[in-house]
């Protein structure tokens, strides 16, 4: 696992993005807020691509299976800013 990218953050753990937890959630209310964009983001070098961990087509991280599921969100109707 690579380091958080974020240049002040050290935490190791990434998580989502070569992000950690808690850079990732930041990040990406920013991308729902409109703030800024998931590629704008990788073009600036503060996050990576999501496909990072080679994630399967259609699979979604067991965060978002799990939230999805708590909040009654059927799979395909929710976005990651993707
Ligand atoms: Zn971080």
């Amino acid at each position: 696992m690579a380091q958080c990218k974020t240049p002040n953050c050290d935490n190791k753990a990434s998580y989502v993005r070569d992000l950690c937890r808690g850079c990732y959630q930041q990040a990406a209310k920013m991308v729902r807020d409109k703030v800024t964009t998931w590629d704008e983001l990788m073009a600036m070098g503060l996050a990576g691509p999501a496909s990072a961990r080679g994630r399967p087509h259609g699979a979604r991280h067991r965060f978002t299976q799990a939230f999805q599921k708590a909040k009654g969100i059927r799979e395909g109707e929710a976005t990651d800013g993707n």
